[in-house]
């Protein structure tokens, strides 16, 4: 197991075993780096000395200010690129280690810069794979005999999101405002969201895709997937609820979409494969694979209170059948493209990823450590959701994925 010269504990997030990429700020440049322990190695420094290639020539696509060219790059290049930053970054290699002029040109302090949007996101769809998720949605506003709709175990549902207001942990979420409709009422009326809610969702992105009219076989769907983040869906209730028909969410979601700032490599997650849930009913030849999913830890907290742990192992449908099904009209997925999984919810009323779930439908209030109660989100209230595998003294971690609600203006 390789080791690093930049110390972490069991409990990082960034060991040398997880190597996520992120796009950073300091007060006078942009950079593109890697997280390690308590660092960030700069990938766009490392370049510019042609220290990430044998042959000392850069690769070049470390310049800009998103990861898109990196990911356009595909996965040799991103291989060629994990194992030498693992190479320097190791207490056995003294090239970065020894060199002091080199390692303060190239390491920054994470709590000394700011972290970007890592990618420039052309193109975001969120799809609804929780099978627990959808059953409990189904019982809540349809018919709890038939929750899950015909087409559910055949196909990943889906719909094509807003990509323009995705933004990066820490950045505040202003309460949208919207018309919604009372059920008492024939009208509706205009101000501001009243059921305010998050969606624990995690996030792909995507590498290189597929032209215009082609479309990705699920067996090639693997090495399209660039990497992971964690994903807050916010989403208006009550705005949901009077537009949805018969197209689905619109003005419910378009307002914020959260992601975490590291994107954690696909490589990184290889050893936490697993099995996932049994296919119960056959589906159709290119939906068709080996289901393999990944057992990451999941966590909600509302004001440092811990209020849901789930599981992305839980999900029905897998990455590569999302893949599979959005290119299969001839679809193009381009780098840098964003694919939610849906809310993550579990099986158990305590892993369910919203409030719509956990307080179910406002009957069922959270109490908070300060004694107040919750249905929806508050202003002031603070969503914060936590991603982690577990290895055997170690973790790979996707930092935080955090807002603060302010009020509707
Ligand atoms: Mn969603």
């Amino acid at each position: 197991m390789p080791s690093s010269f930049i110390p972490t504990t069991e409990t990082s997030d960034f060991p040398i075993q997880n190597l996520p990429y992120g796009v950073f700020k300091t007060s006078s440049s942009t950079h593109i780096g890697v997280a390690i322990g308590e660092h960030i190695l700069s990938l766009t420094e490392l370049d510019k000395k042609g220290l990430l290639t044998e042959s000392g020539k850069p690769i070049g696509c470390f310049s800009s200010a998103t990861l898109n060219n990196f990911m356009e790059e595909g996965p040799a290049i991103w291989k060629q690129v994990r194992n030498r930053v693992t190479n320097l970054l190791d207490s056995e290699n003294p090239q970065l280690r020894d060199d002091n002029n080199l390692r303060s040109n190239v390491f920054f302090n994470q709590d000394k810069v700011n972290m970007l949007l890592p990618v420039n996101i052309g193109d975001y769809t969120d799809f609804y794979a929780s099978r627990e998720h959808a059953t409990n949605v189904g019982t809540m506003f349809r018919d709890p005999d038939n929750a899950l709709l015909p087409n559910w175990m055949h196909l990943p549902v889906g719909y094509h999101g807003r990509s323009s207001s995705i933004v990066v942990d820490g950045t505040p979420i202003r309460r949208p405002m919207g018309q919604t409709k009372a059920d008492d009422s024939d009208t509706p009326t205009f101000g501001p969201c009243r059921l305010l809610d998050f969606e624990l969702e995690m996030g792909l992105f995507l590498g290189q895709g597929n032209k215009l009219g082609t479309r990705i076989p699920i067996n090639e769907a693997k090495e399209k997937l660039f990497g992971m983040v964690i994903l807050n869906d916010w989403s208006a209730r009550d705005i949901q609820k009077w537009e949805y028909i018969p197209l689905g969410p619109f003005l419910a979601k378009n307002f914020a979409s959260t992601i975490s700032p590291w994107v954690v490599p696909m490589d990184a997650l290889e050893p936490f494969l697993t099995e996932a849930p049994k296919q119960e009913k056959e589906v159709l030849e290119y939906l068709n694979h080996d289901r393999q999913t990944y057992d990451i830890k999941l966590e909600v907290t509302l004001n440092n209170h811990t209020i849901a742990r789930s599981n992305f192992k839980y999900l029905y449908w897998t990455p590569e059948q999302f893949v599979a099904h959005h290119s299969v009209t001839g679809c193009n997925i381009n780098p840098g493209d964003l694919m939610g999984s849906g809310t993550i919810s579990g099986p158990t009323p305590d892993s369910y990823g919203s409030m719509l779930e956990l307080c179910w439908k406002g009957t069922k209030p959270l109490t908070l450590p300060d004694g107040t109660e919750r249905k929806f989100l508050q202003d002031g209230d603070v969503v914060n959701m936590h991603a982690f595998c577990q290895g055997d003294g170690f973790r790979i971690g996707f930092g935080n994925c955090s807002a603060e609600i302010l009020p509707a203006c």
